[in-house]
């Protein structure tokens, strides 16, 4: 049993069962037995391995799409450049080496970090101590300065934590963590007076779950009161779907599935992003598969750029790298690529009307 497990179980002995959002927030951010506050997610020797840490061509390509739309849209000064959970800070790294070259862009920026995690900001400031540019972290999207906004999150929306409902044949009631056998294990709540009006919530056929994630619409809210007040765009990369589609909660751990309750603390713990919710806070969005918005930006130019100075192995691996970014068979239809601008805004860059 993980201390995270001992600790979620004494808890459930004298208050009852949480719900999955409570025992997700645990498990990903407890101050000392989180999985974000205590370990390294990341790559071969972690759990799992994130697009930007695939490939520098992520960033670059993200990096370029952002300071086209900030000179399209006047090149406001300042400006914010924020990433949303940030992991290892390879994405803002590629992004702010990628441009560069691009007049004003650095000069204007002022680099937003939101990260929760104590121990992955040091990895961050680490990781940009070579780039000459204003870098502070902020704790929540709250706290983004109000001021044009220009933005990226890979994979950040997923690690926020969901509620799940459920339909019966008498009505709705919630997934729960509580206890049986001494041991962590999924129930249902009473009967709800009522649940969120969403289409999702009200297409739902009996017996289907569906995932509610407050945290994420939340977030959108506070972006787009910022993109609204003094422009700006915003990319959200994500597994997920246009609607919820059941239970999605999944646990990975050293690559492979774990059972959701099996090591809380120590297995990450996702879920897939529903972004129609997300969307309708927008007056306008766009919406693709990551492989369709990567191949627009130019992705197949930029691979075939960067393998005339690569041989052998290092060839052999770019080139499986370009293809898990956008094949459908691996990352490029599974990830999608929501981006929020204000009305009448242009279209972004990576979308075709
Ligand atoms: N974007 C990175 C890392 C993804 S992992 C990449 O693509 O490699 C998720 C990141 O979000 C981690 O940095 C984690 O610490 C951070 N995070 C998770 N929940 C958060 C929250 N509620 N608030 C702020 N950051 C959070």
């Amino acid at each position: 049993m993980t201390p995270l497990a001992a600790l979620l179980i004494q808890r459930i002995r004298e208050g009852g069962p949480i719900t999955v959002a409570d025992y997700m927030a645990e498990c990903l951010l407890h101050p000392t037995h989180g999985y974000y506050t205590t370990r390294e997610p990341f790559g071969t020797a972690g759990d799992f391995t994130t697009a930007p840490e695939i490939s520098q061509m992520f960033g670059e390509l993200f990096g370029l799409a952002l300071a086209q739309a900030w000179v399209d849209q006047g090149a406001p000064a300042p400006f914010t450049l924020a990433e949303l959970g940030p992991g290892r800070g390879t994405l803002m790294a590629d992004i702010l080496r990628a441009t560069r070259a691009v007049p004003g862009f650095h000069a204007a920026a002022r680099v937003v970090l939101v990260e929760a995690s104590p121990r992955l900001r040091t990895v961050q400031q680490a990781t940009l101590a070579p780039f000459a540019v204003t870098l502070t972290w902020a704790d929540t999207v709250d706290a983004l300065p109000d001021a044009p906004l220009f933005l990226i999150a890979n994979e950040f929306l997923d690690a926020l934590p969901i509620r799940q409902f459920q339909r019966g044949p008498d009505g709705w009631r919630e997934r729960l963590v509580g206890l049986a056998d001494g041991a962590l294990s999924f129930g249902l709540s009473d009967l709800l007076p009522q649940v969120p009006d969403t289409p999702a919530f009200q297409t739902a056929p009996a017996g289907a779950i569906v995932e509610d994630c407050a945290q994420a619409r939340h977030a959108v809210a506070a972006l787009m009161a910022r993109i609204t007040r003094h422009g700006g765009l915003a990319y959200l990369v994500d597994y997920g779907d246009w609607r919820s589609r059941g239970d999605t909660l999944q646990a990975l751990r050293a690559h492979a599935f774990d059972p959701p309750l099996a090591h809380p603390g120590e297995a990450d713990l996702t879920a897939h992003v529903d972004f129609e919710p997300l969307a309708a806070l927008a007056p306008a969005h766009a919406f693709d598969s990551q492989g369709a918005v990567l191949n627009r930006l130019g992705i197949a130019a930029r691979a075939a750029r960067l393998a005339q100075n690569l041989t052998g192995a290092a060839l052999e691996s770019h080139l499986a790298a370009h293809r898990r970014l956008t094949d459908p068979q691996e990352m490029g239809s599974l990830f999608k690529v929501l981006a929020l601008t204000r009305a009448n805004a242009p279209l972004p860059p990576g979308f075709a009307p």
